[in-house]
């Protein structure tokens, strides 16, 4: 057997540890003779099983006691419709920061449900930067404001979390949860979906504030309400028990490695290496502003794009996958999540190296 190299943006590389140790544990999990796919969501096995996913996310985020923790279904791209609905709380409206194609998604789907606000846009720029917050509205009747801290396409991340001045913070860190070290206390509802850095796809996380939760419109099914969800611990309906098994087993994992901490520096290390030989490079380019430019998903184009076939060919045959970059922007993104090695990494830059002294 050989693993290659998975720059993907999702489904992405999961630990090498987690996979072996789910292999070892497909059959017959802790010697109850049963598989974790076999066993009844209200049975104790996989009870255990939940607790200590939701503990160990807890301890790895430091979450407040005042927040709920809530594993869904329907991937960020549900919540994009849940939140307006679950937290608008009587408002008419809410305020959103559009820093590329994930906030725009954001956007529309809201606009079904409450008045927009466009706090700030970076869509002039091509969304190759964040606006400067001094200059974003913030109107103080709005329910909310969302923005997306990491651009998996565009490769624009947030390095600081906004000071909204009181309005509650909704926060997309579907690509960057777990990356590095955030306050969750700043705000109200961060949401994930988990195949970025948590696993496979198949569950959300949601964490919200508890004051946020309350009435809802009757014509929002109980399955989408937060506070029933929260009631029910996450289990209105069976939920996908291997996959939150398999978050669970990468929470363990990046405990092991020593944490937030530990893996933010890896995370820092390894994105500073990409973007500096992509710098040094007459070929390669990066077009995000400098301030912002994502730490997870590391977009850059060739200088010639009709060599990008033969640099993804190439890059396929040395075991480096998913480069291609996403049709919006061309070229290629790495994508380096926490669960990416050094030797990946590597194996990318001699690559890339390579490839520009014989093209
Ligand atoms: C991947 C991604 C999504 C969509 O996730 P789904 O699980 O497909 O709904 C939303 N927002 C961001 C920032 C993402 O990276």
């Amino acid at each position: 057997m050989s693993r290659i190299f998975n720059f993907s943006a999702g489904p992405s590389v999961i630990p090498e540890a987690v996979l072996t140790q789910a292999q070892a544990e497909l059959l017959d999990w802790h010697s109850t003779g049963m598989s974790v796919m076999e066993m009844s969501h209200r049975g104790k096995e996989f009870m255990s099983i939940a607790e200590e996913l939701k503990t160990d996310l807890i301890e790895l985020l430091a979450i407040p006691y005042n927040y709920k923790v809530l594993f869904l279904q329907g991937g960020a791209t549900g919540q994009f419709s849940f939140i307006p609905q679950n937290i608008l709380r009587g408002k008419t409206k809410a305020c959103y920061v559009n820093t590329g194609a994930w906030s725009t998604k954001a956007i529309k789907a809201a606009k079904n449900y409450c008045e927009v606000i466009i706090s700030a846009s970076s869509e002039s720029s091509n969304f190759t930067n964040i606006p400067k917050i001094n200059n974003w509205v913030l109107d103080q009747d709005a329910a909310y404001l969302h923005y997306t801290s990491n651009e998996t396409i565009q490769g624009v991340e947030f390095q600081d979390i906004p000071d909204t001045q009181g309005i509650p913070l909704v926060c997309d860190m579907s690509s960057n949860i777990l990356s590095r070290s955030v306050d969750v206390s700043r705000y109200g509802i961060i949401y994930a979906g988990t195949q970025k850095n948590m696993g496979p796809s198949g569950v959300v996380v949601v964490i919200v504030r508890d004051d946020l939760l309350g009435a809802v419109d009757k014509s929002l099914p109980d399955i989408f309400d937060y506070s029933k969800q929260n009631k029910n611990d996450s289990m209105l309906n069976t939920p996908a028990t291997y996959n939150w098994y398999l978050v669970g087993l990468v929470m363990k994992w990046l405990k092991a490695q020593g944490g937030i901490q530990a893996i933010e520096k890896q995370n820092i290390a390894q994105a500073n290496k990409l973007y500096q030989a992509i710098e040094t490079s007459d070929l390669y380019s990066n077009p995000v502003d400098n301030a912002y430019r994502s730490r997870m998903n590391i977009p850059f184009v060739l200088k010639d794009s009709t060599l990008d076939k033969a640099f993804l060919t190439g890059a396929d045959k040395n075991g480096l996958i998913g480069l291609k970059g996403h049709r919006l922007v061309g070229g290629m993104r790495a994508s380096i999540y926490n669960a990416m090695t050094d030797a990946g990494v590597d194996a990318l830059l001699e690559f890339m190296v390579e490839f520009e002294k014989t093209s």
